[in-house]
Parts: structure tokens; C-alpha cells; sequence
């Protein structure tokens, strides 16, 4: 699947080494055969309808009750919008096979001809018309058999898992697919409600950690305990179930800003020796994480963690977590800290639009070898590089300048830049940063996480944002006009082509670049035990080399471009592949 590939390469050190994710142990029970998804529902990001683009989504109550024998949900969801001009229909996103018992609005239950749900967009048709400035509480009650996922989660849906002791261990990941799999939203990165309630219901004896603050634990019904989770602004694909018999590690976290956050990690019983350990790695995360980019954005809700079935997602303040604590020789756990990123790139900061996801994954994948420079210094920083490098694919552009769904920017064959998103973003801003310098890189990114280079926690509001916001940002930082940076490296395909060619004691450098666009980026030469750096305006430059001289091009490695190894490298290994798979 194409997803393996781009979510493959969040697992940048360890796992993706042998090309296929890890299964959970055990494997998932054998799931039922998934209803089929309408088109719609499948993707996520579809142009929203003009009344969802009419109303401020200001709340969603969601009670939901899990059964895990029968593989069912039960859904009770009150969701408040405020209408910013005058609305005659409500449109919200829901699986459509997902039957609707009934909707009420404002305590009024509709007839059935008021609503409808063809292809997963219902859309509700009020019973008076709402004045701008007015309000609409829409209670949409239903239940049934959701969307299972078959490999979480690299597809989405619900995952129906066992604890190695038998017990139910169940979690959700909606990402590509969004959060219209199991609750009624509108699934679009700029959808997100202003507010969460989570009623989770589950069997007695498990628990449910869910997205933000705990407000309580209800076991007034017999055989059942109801967890209540409020979180502000989620994401929309961030809001996540995750049950089972957890036990958890709290602590809290004084922050370098001065204020306390609450740490939290639910891992299944008999792991605590590990659990303990991958604990210990929360607080050196965060200090580098809060040291480079600025506060962790949810300090007055939590920093957490659950150990789940599937690989890992970026739930907000609920990171996901299938990492079955694996070690490396990078002395980290990477999934965590690329999820954990995800909290400032992805959760605090969300792209307007799929279009721009290497906001969220170019950034989050750039954290990992900027964690190991802090951590180790420049061996591991370059070789987490280098293996990113050389999944680098060149088959689109980062970025396409138009509105996205999520399949089109994941999946090579419908045109997008697939895991190129990771890896070649990450090296994108690796070479911005060695081009502008350090200062001017982290406050541009400082800019896009929080709209301000001088963030504070509890003055933080969650932020969309956008390429074009950050190129401008990049520009005004550094006075410079960098269009030409950007241009090149994320609105087109190609690397650019440093070509070299000696004539005598002349070396002469020449960018080619594709569609022949202005590309004056300085190329670093070490000639004997001298850097010298060619300026290459007009994207040319020349050297005079001293006789007998030897020289290198970009001896520290500060340029992403594009150099044929990589591409034989590839080609090799798929034709070595192909081999095997004849003998097989
Ligand atoms: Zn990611």
C-alpha cells in the first residue's frame, strides 16, 4: 500500500529498516468484512459544503459505548454551532453505515424526511432558520458496526485487538480517512470543534484514555464504566479511542517557561520495567522540543501517551504508541519523539489544507535528527539524514499549490508526492537552515507553530497554516527574498542539479534546474584543506584551482540535490527485489 511507504518512513531509525511494519503481538483478531466506505467518507479533506463553511463548530458532546464482543459502538453526539450567516441546513460528515436512530435539534426530534445521509455528508434541515449570530444544537443518536481498520495505521478505522492475557485492547486511527469514521464532524483539517466532551463507555475493568483533561469516572451503571475526557480544539483526526486494561505512569514536568505539565503513560499490565524506561524519555523529549520550537502547546492539559496496538498516530495529548519499546542504537525511541513533534507540527499548528501535510510530517520527521544532534551530536543528526535521503522518490511536488485531499497528496499514483512529505521535507529544511542559519530557522518555524516568535504557555491558540505563510515568514526573518529556495524545492519535482566540470585549473559549477528557474544558492568547495564558498549568482559560479589540487563539493553536506547514486542505489535494490521474488 502506498501508505506503507509514507507512513514507513516516519519510522526513520528502527522498524522501517525491514521494510514491513510490525505486527502487533498478538495479531489483531481476525476483524469482520468492513462495510464499504463511500468515497466520500474514505477521504478525508473534501472541499467543505457552504453551510459547513457557514457555522463556527463550537462544541461536540460525544457519547460513545464500546462493545467489544459484539464489535459495535453506540453514539449519542450533541454538537453546538454557532451560524455566522443566516443557515437554513446544518452539514455534518458520518459513515453512512453507521445507521442514525434519530436527530433532535434544540430538543426537538426531526422527522426523517428532515435529514439524509446518502454517501456519509448528512445534511439536517432545520426546522426554523438560524439568524446569523444564532445557535443550533443538533443531537445526532446512532449506533453500529464502524469501519475496521485492516493494517492501522497505514489504512483507518477501528482496531479490534487482545491483550497478550486475552483482554479487549482496542484503539482508533483515522487519519487518511478522518473522523467521520466514528463520530458526526466535519473532516476537514480546518474542521475542528473549539471544544470536546468524550463520554467513553467500555466493560468494566478496562479504561479508556482519551484526548485532554480528565473530568471524572461514572460506574453507576452496572457492568459499565463511562471515562469523561474535555479537550480543547483538537484536530479533527486527533480525537482517538483507546481502551484497555491500561495502568499508568503520571509525573509532572516543570517546563523551562515555569509551568507545570502533567505527564501521563497508559501501558498494559506486566510491561512496567519498559514502560518505566520509555517514561524517563518523556522529559529529555519535551526540553528539546520546548528548547528549539517553544512551549509544549497543550501544558495545561497533558502530555500523553497510550500504548496501542497499531504502529503510532498523533492523537492530541493522547500520542499513540506500537512501538513495542524497541531499541536502537540511536539511544532513542524515534516513534514517540516523531508523534510527540506532531503536538507543535500537526495538533498546534495544522495545515489548512492536505496540500501543505509537510507541515506537519517534513517538520515532525526534522525533529528526529535535530533531537540526535542535541542528544549525540553530528554522527547521528547526518545518519538519520542519510537514510531519509535515500527514500527520497522526486515523483511530484511537495507541494501543488491547490487544495488536497488526503489520498491525493499520500498516494503516488494519484499524483502526489507520497513519502516524500517526511523525508524530503525534512532535508528541504535541513538545507534551509544551513542557508539562513539557526536563529532565522527557528523563528520562521517559531512564527508558523504559533504565530508569534515569542510564545508563552497559556497565551497559546491553536494555528492553521500555510506554505505561503511560512515562505513569508522565511522571507521577513531573513530580509531576503527566498522564493527562488522554495520554488524549486517544493513546488517541483526535480532536485536541483549541481553540475560540475574541471578545465585545466577552472572548475565550473552550474545549477540545472528544472524548467530552468532562477537558483542562486552558494555551493561550499573544499579545495585542499580550504572551504570556499562559490556565490553561483545567476546559478553559475567558477573556481581556480591551485595544481594538483583535489577538491570536494559541499564537504558538510549542507545541500539537498541531486546526485545519481541514490537513484542506482534504488534501482538496484527493486531489480535485487524482483529477483527474490522470481525465486520465490
Ligand atoms: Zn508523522
Amino acid at each position: 500500500m502506498k501508505k506503507t511507504l509514507s507512513l514507513c518512513s516516519v519510522l526513520l531509525l528502527s522498524a522501517c529498516a525491514s521494510t514491513v511494519p510490525v505486527a502487533p503481538a498478538p495479531a489483531p483478531v481476525q476483524a469482520p468484512a468492513a462495510p464499504r466506505l463511500s468515497d466520500y467518507t474514505l477521504n478525508s479533506g473534501a472541499e467543505r459544503a457552504p453551510e459547513q463553511l457557514a457555522v463556527v463548530f463550537e462544541h461536540a458532546d460525544l457519547k460513545l459505548r464500546i462493545d467489544p464482543d459484539a464489535r459495535s459502538i453506540a453514539g449519542d453526539a450533541t454538537l453546538t454551532f454557532l451560524a455566522k450567516s443566516p443557515q437554513a441546513r446544518i452539514v455534518v460528515d458520518l459513515d453512512h453505515n453507521l445507521p442514525i436512530d434519530f436527530i433532535a435539534v434544540d430538543n426537538a426530534v426531526l422527522p426523517k424526511s428532515a435529514w439524509s445521509n446518502p454517501e456519509g455528508r448528512l445534511t439536517i434541515t432545520l426546522p426554523q432558520p438560524l439568524d446569523a449570530g444564532a445557535r443550533a444544537t443538533v443531537r445526532v443518536v446512532y449506533h453500529g458496526v464502524p469501519h475496521v481498520a485492516v493494517r492501522a495505521p497505514w489504512d483507518g478505522g477501528f482496531v479490534w485487538s487482545r491483550t497478550p492475557d486475552g483482554q479487549p485492547w482496542i484503539a482508533t486511527a483515522v487519519e487518511g480517512e478522518g473522523c467521520d469514521l466514528f463520530w458526526p464532524c466535519i473532516d476537514h483539517p480546518m474542521g475542528k470543534p473549539l471544544m470536546v466532551d468524550e463520554h467513553i463507555t467500555v466493560p468494566t475493568g478496562l479504561v479508556s484514555a482519551g484526548n485532554g483533561i480528565a473530568m471524572g469516572v461514572d460506574t453507576s451503571v452496572p457492568g459499565w464504566t463511562t471515562y469523561h475526557w474535555l479537550a480543547k480544539n483538537p484536530s479533527t483526526y486527533g480525537v482517538s479511542l483507546n481502551i484497555g486494561p491500561y495502568e499508568t505512569l503520571s509525573s509532572n514536568y516543570i517546563s523551562r517557561f515555569g509551568n507545570t505539565i502533567p505527564l501521563r503513560f497508559w501501558y498494559l499490565r506486566g510491561e512496567e520495567p519498559q514502560a518505566k524506561v520509555l517514561f524517563e524519555e518523556f522529559r529529555p523529549m519535551l526540553d528539546f522540543l520546548e528548547s528549539a520550537i517553544g512551549p509544549y502547546p497543550f501544558g495545561d492539559e497533558k502530555m500523553g501517551v497510550v500504548e496501542t496496538p497499531h504502529k503510532g498516530m498523533e492523537h492530541q495529548t493522547i500520542n499513540a504508541y506500537g512501538n513495542k519499546y524497541a531499541k536502537t542504537a540511536y539511544g532513542y525511541d524515534d516513534l514517540l519523539q516523531h508523534e510527540l513533534s506532531h503536538e507543535w507540527f500537526g495538533n498546534q499548528m495544522t495545515n489548512a489544507n492536505w496540500d501543505d501535510m509537510w507541515l506537519h510530517e517534513g517538520f515532525a520527521s526534522y525533529m528526529q535528527p535535530l533531537y540526535m544532534e542535541y542528544l549525540h551530536g553530528e554522527q547521528e543528526y547526518f545518519a538519520s539524514l542519510m537514510r531519509m535521503r535515500a527514500g527520497i522518490l522526486n515523483k511530484a511536488p511537495i507541494v501543488s499549490g491547490s487544495p488536497k485531499r488526503e489520498e491525493d497528496v499520500y498516494n503516488t499514483d494519484r499524483g502526489g508526492p507520497g513519502s516524500d512529505i517526511y523525508g524530503k521535507g525534512a532535508l528541504i529544511l535541513h538545507t534551509l537552515r544551513a542557508q539562513i542559519g539557526e536563529d532565522a530557522f527557528l523563528r520562521a518555524t517559531r512564527r508558523l507553530v504559533y504565530g508569534t516568535e515569542t510564545p508563552r504557555p497559556g497565551a497559546l491558540t491553536p494555528r492553521y497554516g500555510t506554505t505561503k505563510e511560512f515562505i513569508a515568514a522565511v522571507n521577513d526573518v531573513t530580509g531576503k527574498d527566498m522564493n527562488w529556495f522554495f520554488n524549486v524545492y517544493l513546488y517541483q519535482a526535480a532536485l536541483p542539479d549541481l553540475q560540475s566540470i574541471q578545465k585545466g585549473n577552472q572548475l565550473y559549477l552550474t545549477w540545472k534546474i528544472e524548467n530552468d528557474k532562477p537558483f542562486p544558492m552558494p555551493v561550499d568547495v573544499r579545495v585542499g584543506d580550504h572551504v570556499v564558498t562559490v556565490p553561483m549568482k545567476d546559478g553559475r559560479g567558477q573556481l581556480t584551482l591551485p595544481a594538483l589540487a583535489t577538491y570536494t563539493l559541499d564537504p558538510h553536506s549542507k545541500l539537498l540535490r541531486r546526485e545519481p547514486r541514490f537513484e542506482e542505489a534504488r534501482a538496484y535494490t527493486e531489480a535485487q527485489k524482483k529477483l527474490e521474488k522470481k525465486k520465490d
